[in-house]
């Protein structure tokens, strides 16, 4: 049993049933036992693998793509480069090094990281030495605001509702009825108490059959909402990247890895990383809240073959020995091909409004 698990279940003795979103946020981001706050999940030895891990083609040809965006925009200088849930660094590193030929690009940006993980921090420190930190949204300085987020939206909690016969009622999470102080057991049930208001679910949701289960991550909703209003009244973009689904869907989507394998993300708090699919047509809504268009999302496949991750690949293997080129071509294969990760992964872009179409996204 995990100390978390232990704190999680005094919680629930203490003040009752929690939200799934509260349950995922403490076992994601509890500041001293949190999943994200004591390891580097990333990799073969570690929990789980992502796009920039896997080539360095990714975070080179997402730079480029801040580049073409930055420069339809008449070069705004200074410029500040965000990325959210940077990971170990890796995008940021690989990007940099693709602006270096753009010119003047690289005297005008400032590279904030939002990330709330220290042992993260550490590792983006040693890739990107000259970042700036922020464990929150708010205090990234006010200017043009070009913003990276790969795997960062599924991390962040959701909350699921079913519909009964009496409404939407919340999925919470509770102590099993085997649990002990030792071993607690946690198991989600539905509170029969239903909605009073619709207006948190996605319209599209809201007349689903009975026993549908929808999810709604507030979070993304807010995070999303601030960038586009950041982006609104300073000029700039953001390049959204992650699995989902482009229309609001029905279903359970919550899941945990652990080791590269699902396990029960009730089980053990802290120790799994937890994710939910991004619902991406719920990010669409809250950028045109915050004031900016919405391009995509496309498929992440589709984004990156537009970018011309094959003529990036055929450069690579030109100079690279028989093993390092067949790497490279599964590289390029898992970032695009459909049944690995092109077609469930997603690419959504945002821009102030009558601002040039971004790279990839003109059809
Ligand atoms: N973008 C990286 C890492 C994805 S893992 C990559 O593609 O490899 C998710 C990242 O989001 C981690 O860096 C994690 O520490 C960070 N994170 C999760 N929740 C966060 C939050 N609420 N605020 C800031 N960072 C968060």
């Amino acid at each position: 049993m995990t100390a978390l698990a232990q704190h999680i279940a005094r919680l629930i003795t203490e003040t009752g049933p929690m939200p799934l979103s509260h349950f995922m946020a403490l076992a994601l981001g509890h500041p001293k036992h949190g999943y994200y706050m004591t390891r580097d999940p990333l990799g073969a030895q570690g929990d789980f693998t992502t796009s920039p891990e896997i080539s360095q083609m990714f975070g080179e040809l997402v730079g480029l793509w801040i580049a073409e965006t930055w420069i339809a925009q008449g070069s705004p200088s200074p410029m500040i480069l965000a990325e959210f849930g940077p990971g170990r660094g890796t995008l940021m590193a690989d990007a940099l090094r693709a602006l270096r030929s753009v010119p003047g690009l690289l005297e005008a940006l400032e590279v904030h990281f939002v990330e709330t993980s220290p042992v993260l921090s550490a590792l983006q420190k040693k890739n990107v030495p000259n970042a700036t930190w922020h464990d929150r949204f708010d205090t990234l300085p006010q200017g043009p605001l070009y913003v990276i987020a790969n795997e960062f939206f599924d991390a962040l909690p959701v909350r699921q509702f079913v519909r009964l016969k009496q409404g939407w009622c919340e999925r919470f999470v509770m102590l099993g009825e085997d649990s002990t102080e030792d071993a607690p057991k946690f198991e989600p049930a539905i509170m029969p108490v239903p909605l009073a208001s619709l207006d948190i679910l996605a319209p599209a949701h809201r007349n689903a059959p009975l026993n549908s289960l929808a999810e709604v991550s507030m979070a993304s909703a807010a995070f999303t909402e601030d960038i586009a209003g950041r982006i609104k009244t300073h000029g700039g973009a953001a390049l959204i990247i992650d699995y989902g689904h482009v229309k609001s869907a029905i279903g359970d989507t919550l899941q945990a890895l652990r080791a590269h394998q699902f396990v029960d993300p009730f089980e053990t708090p802290g120790e799994a990383d937890i994710t939910t699919h991004v619902d991406f047509e719920a990010l669409v809504r809250a950028a045109k809240i915050g004031g900016v268009e919405a391009h995509g999302p496309i498929e992440q496949g589709t984004f990156l073959k537009a970018l011309g991750i094959h003529e990036r690949s055929e450069t690579l293997k030109a100079k690279a020995t028989l093993d390092q080129a067949r790497d490279i071509d599964v590289a390029e294969r898992r970032l695009t091909a459909r049944e690995e990760m092109g077609s469930l992964f997603k690419v959504l872009a945002l821009t102030p409004i009558g601002a040039p179409i971004p790279a990839g996204f003109e059809l």
